[in-house]
């Protein structure tokens, strides 16, 4: 599957409901999921969805992809990963995606936004326990150190992070210094610490990938 790179709320109108992928801005009363809730294109407002079982399933499985920002077959790797372990694996998915390096400097508030993020990481500016890490899927455990290159703390973008009055919620698993841009992973992420998990019916992802 090619990489997306049309409009980023697109994605949320095509599956009518919001998925919070620009970060703060999602807040903003200009996100078109409040100005336009309907279907994008010029018949939008007429188009009616009536969802088969099956794509019910498809358009849930959908949801939390672009939530992740994944294509698909990596994301089919990490169920696969998540079959493996013990528990649910729904739970089990969920938990291993917010894991990944990109979710993690996303959570930290590190970065405005999960793609952005994943940029972050692919330039080489984040290090992990002192050392340098550009696989956007490298999963953390309890213990890491997380942090900015020291080089490019000096770089605006970063400036402007660890200056201000960071408004940004960090999870409990997760702590953040971030005047210095430093964060450790506390313990592993619990279920009901992802907000991911209140938008997204695990059971049918699950559902789907099992059909
Ligand atoms: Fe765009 Fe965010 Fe609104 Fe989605 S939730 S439509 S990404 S502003």
């Amino acid at each position: 599957m090619s990489k997306y790179i049309g409009p980023i709320c697109r994605l949320c109108r095509t599956e009518g409901v919001k998925l919070f992928l620009k970060g703060e801005k999602c807040s903003s009363d200009k996100c078109p999921m409040v100005r336009r809730p309907f279907f994008p294109g010029m018949h939008g407002r007429e188009r009616r969805r009536k969802l088969t079982e099956y794509g019910l399933r498809l358009r849930e499985k959908q949801k939390l992809r672009k939530i992740y920002g994944m294509r698909e077959k990596q994301f089919e790797r990490f169920f696969e990963m998540a079959t493996k372990q013990a528990g649910m694996t729904g739970d089990n998915f969920l938990k291993l995606l917010e894991r990944r390096l990109d979710n993690v400097v996303f959570r930290l508030g590190f970065a405005p936004s999960r793609r952005a993020a994943r940029q972050i990481v692919n330039h080489g500016h984040v290090l992990v326990n002192g050392k340098k890490v550009t696989t956007p899927s490298y999963l953390v455990d309890p213990g890491d150190v997380i942090e900015i290159r020291p080089q490019s703390k000096e770089l605006e973008m970063f400036k402007n992070i660890s200056s201000s009055e960071s408004t940004i919620s960090v999870p409990s698993w997760l702590e953040v210094d971030i005047e210095n841009l430093r964060g450790r992973v506390v313990s592993l992420p619990e279920i009901d610490q992802i907000d991911t998990a209140r938008i997204v019916n695990l059971q049918l992802v699950v559902e789907f990938y099992s059909r």
